[in-house]
């Protein structure tokens, strides 16, 4: 069996020194708000390039918390607009909704399944506020077009990197691009913590310092509130995982490029639409998705032939339940990304066999 993600895997290779840092952790009697934080978020945010970042609870709360700090700060505020791709993961429309502030699903390029420049300029409308360009399973939105849209029409740019840690174009990260960005590192994420966490990076400090403040119940000093805040942390044990981890994510993402290479080399069943890219550093593969028209089947091969394969995702946000105000959004290209989609294996701890094994049996697939 070639497994999609063997996560055990992924953090043996670093038990020991996980080990280390957990007992460091245990022994040091302080477990929230301290030193492994403070660390991390120097660490984090130099590898994004940015002036800081915020370490939060998950990256559903970085993303919640940057739209509710530009409230609180008075650029945003209930109602006003804000642009996102309609195939994104639900995490980043339920941000948008949780802070009153309204959604506008435009369809992705189809090639890419990121934003397109041409498709927001033609979204945008007098409440127009800002963009929320998702940097869909590991490749870099097109940000130079896109902060160039935000700055004619003087918009907020939240740039949802919870798949991208890394990514670059024109030597500039994920991260680095917009007004804040949001990244998880739940576990099975480029960078994954061993449980949940998150952060927001920014460049700019009167963000920084309301973010610091508003994920702890809003108060800059203890047992003072500036705002009505909410306990969102990162847990002193989680930043200790990842002081670990990060170090070999350049290393990580490598190998997750070499596999892709791989993938697109080896694999050239008519049947099966290959990812495009935008050049080599702007794609880190968070996940290796292709396309084929007869999805279900072509799983259903792959599973018989000893490949997991997951789907991201099968319904569309408008389509969830969740929203049945958006039921009626015609969004066919969303609708149809989402019926042919299919992620195949992709472990930076993958074997070569494994992944000639998956190219084999993609290639085996017949109509
Ligand atoms: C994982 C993910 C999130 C949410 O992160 P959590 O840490 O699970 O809350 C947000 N947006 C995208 C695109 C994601 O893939």
């Amino acid at each position: 069996m070639v497994p999609f993600l063997d996560l055990q895997a992924v953090n043996h290779q670093y038990h020991q020194e996980l080990k280390d840092a957990c007992a460091r952790v245990i022994d040091s009697g302080w477990y929230i708000m301290g030193n492994e934080l403070t660390h991390f978020e120097a660490k984090f945010s130099a590898y994004c390039g940015t002036k800081h970042a915020i370490g939060v609870a998950n990256g559903l709360d970085a993303l919640i918390l940057v739209l509710r700090a530009w409230k609180v700060l008075g650029k945003l505020k209930a109602g006003d607009e804000v642009i996102v791709q309609a195939n994104t993961y639900i995490a980043s429309v339920l941000a948008i909704t949780e802070n009153d502030l309204v959604p506008v699903l435009v369809e992705p390029d189809v090639d890419t399944y990121n934003l397109d420049p041409e498709l927001v300029r033609a979204a945008i409308t007098p409440n127009t506020k800002a963009i929320l360009p998702v940097h869909l399973y590991g490749q870099l939105s097109p940000m130079p077009e896109l902060m160039a849209i935000a700055k004619e029409h003087d918009l907020l740019v939240l740039e949802d990197c919870a798949q991208a840690h890394g990514a670059e174009i024109e030597g500039k990260r994920a991260g680095n691009w917009g007004d804040a960005a949001g990244f998880s590192f739940y576990p099975g994420k480029n960078l994954g913590a061993l449980g949940d966490a998150g952060a927001v990076t920014t460049n700019n400090d009167e963000l920084a310092q309301t973010l610091k403040a508003l994920r702890n119940y809003g108060s800059h000093k203890k047992y003072e509130n500036l705002y009505q805040g909410v306990n969102s942390r990162l847990d002193e044990i989680q930043a200790a995982m990842m002081r670990v981890k990060l170090p070999y994510l350049e290393k990580e993402t490598a190998r997750r490029q070499e596999i892709a290479q791989r993938y697109r080399a080896g694999i050239n069943n008519p049947l099966v639409i290959l990812p495009q890219v935008v050049s080599e550093s702007a794609h880190v593969w968070h996940l290796f998705v292709v396309r084929a028209e007869a999805r279900e089947k072509f799983q259903l091969w792959l599973t018989e032939q000893g490949i997991q394969t997951l789907i991201h995702y099968p319904i569309p946000p408008h389509k969830q339940q969740a929203y049945p105000q958006f039921r009626d959004y015609q969004l066919p290209l969303t609708e149809q990304i989402h019926k042919q989609v299919l992620s195949l294996p992709m472990d930076p701890t993958m074997s070569n066999e494994a992944v000639a094994k998956v190219i084999d049996a993609v290639n085996g697939f017949k109509a």
